[in-house]
């Protein structure tokens, strides 16, 4: 972390040069009211006390302490400023980081640890680098200009010796480091894992209700609670200790100071004034090692929070290897004996898969649950690395080789579960082509099936959706995804499993629509209702991660395999339905 810090303090020279210079100034001219204090007492016990010099003295010490005020308010402002701009850098740098990795990192990382990385963690490394960097200036520039001081004007000898205990304290706080990192460590990632049952809890809520597990869930959420109750009372204990300790040995450094101050004095080697000034000196030195007792403190809260954050940034998804070949258009997807594992998975997901699409047809995939359908589509997405086993092409080159934005920029895919913002309606439409004018707008909405349910919203395209879109059906939010997708006219539409939440008649309209407005386009529509494919140019039956079946869907029902039986079985489901 220290290495990071300075490499930042140098990058920024006039600020961190200005802080550091204004702070050692403040220090030398807090020593000032001081030195005139020590100078007005020997004036008075030697009888020169005369008016004229009241005056200056005074005169001095009031000047001295409005320009402590200015120089401390001075290099306080900047260092902090500073410090928050750190802290805004790094939220801009970890932000931009998480929006570039995928699926295998947020696979390992949970929420509530990414939120806690986000904010406090962040917020500790500000603080470290201002207040941090704050306490080391001043408590240090400050104790060594005090002990200076003590020993010009006091006495060496009674300096030295109140020296002493402050050295015991440095080693006291030596071996404590250790343990402090872990227990804050542990503090943190307690705080981190509540902050995960919070957001868990809140995406849940009517679950839990709806099962009545609040009682349970309240009980469990006690014990977690209990649990960050008792890491924060560790690190109070030890913090506590640290303090506690700092004080015991600056109270027996001042008792060391007095007694042998005393000595002096009886021995004539010290006046009464400079053993005045030597007990103000000696209290502000103990000021001093307190404030650096606390840098222990900051300096471990801050390596945490380090190691915390650039474990965020140095972090892989081994999907970084970005090809560089740019791309237009997509005209031709080939899978050629492509197999897929997952890396948490024993098994392969993905069997020999091997088919061809080409531009302006639309393939429909279907199978039972759990078959591959989803991960199929992933591969397309290159939401994992791109397996060794086969091969996936793309207008000829191989998927990896070109550059992941440009390829993104081309599909438009709605996924299972549905994403949107707590924003309006038409924000979320508009999410996929900022450019789109109202015509464009008025189509993509129109062609998802929407325009009616708009008609009937209060606010029209201007309807907060609430969060994650609780405000609206589950059917609502599946078309808004839909014109989300239409709207950007993509190259390669993906609706996967999409249409779930809709009627049959609804998702044949919407279907219907997609096939007049992207005829010269590619789709791949994953369902479970095979009217949804029944004009597909060619339907893949995945079963168990392979292709059991493939052709048009008249070729399918003339070859009677799981196809035509499940077509059979939707078609009685339809009629009874109709009979209904
Ligand atoms: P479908 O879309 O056909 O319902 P999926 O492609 O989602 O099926 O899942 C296929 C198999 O892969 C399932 O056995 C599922 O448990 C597994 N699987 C899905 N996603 C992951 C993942 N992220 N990590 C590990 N295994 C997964």
């Amino acid at each position: 972390m220290l290495k990071t810090f300075w490499q930042y303090i140098k990058q920024h020279p006039v600020i961190y040069g200005l802080a550091t210079f204004f702070a050692i100034v403040s220090s030398g001219l807090t020593l000032i009211p001081n030195l005139i204090i020590q100078r007005f007492i020997d004036a008075i016990v030697d009888g020169a006390l005369t008016s004229e010099n009241l005056g200056i003295i005074l005169s001095i010490f009031l000047i001295s302490i409005i320009c402590i005020f200015i120089t401390d308010i001075i290099w306080v402002m900047t260092l902090f400023g500073q410090s928050y701009r750190y802290q805004s850098e790094m939220r801009r740098k970890t932000y931009k980081k998480l929006l570039n990795l995928r699926t295998p990192f947020y696979e390992r990382f949970r929420s509530g640890d990414l939120m806690t990385r986000m904010t406090s963690d962040i917020d500790y490394l500000g603080d470290t680098i201002g207040y941090g960097f704050m306490l080391i200036v001043s408590n240090v520039t400050w104790a060594i200009s005090i002990l200076i001081i003590m020993i010009i004007t006091t006495s060496w000898k009674a300096a030295t010796v109140s020296a002493l205990p402050l050295v015991l304290f440095g080693y006291i706080v030596y071996r404590l480091w250790k343990k402090i990192d872990v227990l804050y460590e542990d503090n943190r990632d307690t705080v981190a894992k509540l902050s995960n049952e919070v957001l868990e809890m809140v995406d849940g809520v009517r679950v839990m209700r709806a099962y009545g597990k609040k009682k349970l869930e309240q009980t469990r959420f006690e014990k977690r609670t209990a649990a960050v109750l008792k890491k924060a009372n560790n690190l109070v204990v030890y913090n506590g200790a640290i303090n506690q300790i700092a004080k015991l040995l600056t109270g027996l450094s001042t008792a060391i100071g007095l007694t042998y101050s005393g000595y002096l004095i009886s021995q004539g080697q010290m006046t009464i004034g400079q053993l005045i000034a030597f007990q103000i000196y000696l209290g502000m030195l103990s000021g001093a090692i307190w404030g650096l007792s606390d840098i222990v403190l900051v300096y471990q809260q801050g390596n945490v929070s380090f190691r915390k954050i650039d474990e965020l940034l140095q972090a892989e998804d081994q999907l970084e290897k970005n090809g560089e070949e740019t791309i237009d258009a997509i005209n031709d997807i080939q899978f050629n004996q492509y197999m897929f594992q997952y890396p948490t998975n024993e098994t392969t997901t993905l069997k020999q898969i091997e088919f061809e699409l080409k531009r302006g047809e639309t393939l429909g995939i279907v199978g039972k649950t759990g078959s591959g359908k989803t991960t199929l589509i992933r591969q397309l997405l290159r939401q994992y690395p791109v397996s060794e086993t086969g091969t996936i092409k793309i207008n000829g080159r191989f998927i990896q080789e070109y550059d992941m934005e440009k390829l993104e920029g081309l599909i438009g895919y709605v996924p299972q579960e549905h994403i949107l913002f707590s924003k309006t309606v038409g924000h979320n439409i508009r999410f996929g082509n900022r450019h789109a004018d109202e015509i464009e707008m008025a189509e993509a909405i129109e062609s998802a099936n929407f325009t009616t349910d708009i008609s009937h919203m209060a606010d029209g395209l201007e309807t907060l959706i609430g969060e994650k879109g609780v405000s609206i059906s589950g059917g609502q939010k599946q078309r808004v995804s839909i014109a989300r997708a239409l709207i950007r006219k993509p190259d390669l539409l993906i609706l996967d499993d999409s249409l779930s939440a809709v009627d049959a008649k609804t998702e044949r309209a919407i279907i219907d629509n997609i096939r007049t407005i992207r005829q010269d386009k590619t789709n791949i529509i994953v369902t479970h209702r095979l009217s949804a494919v029944a004009e597909a140019d060619k339907v893949l039956i995945i079963d168990d991660g392979a292709i059991a079946e493939q052709g048009s869907p008249q070729e399918l029902l003339r070859s009677k395999g799981w196809y035509y039986t499940q077509y059979m079985t939707q078609q009685m489901e339809v009629k009874e339905d109709d009979n209904i």
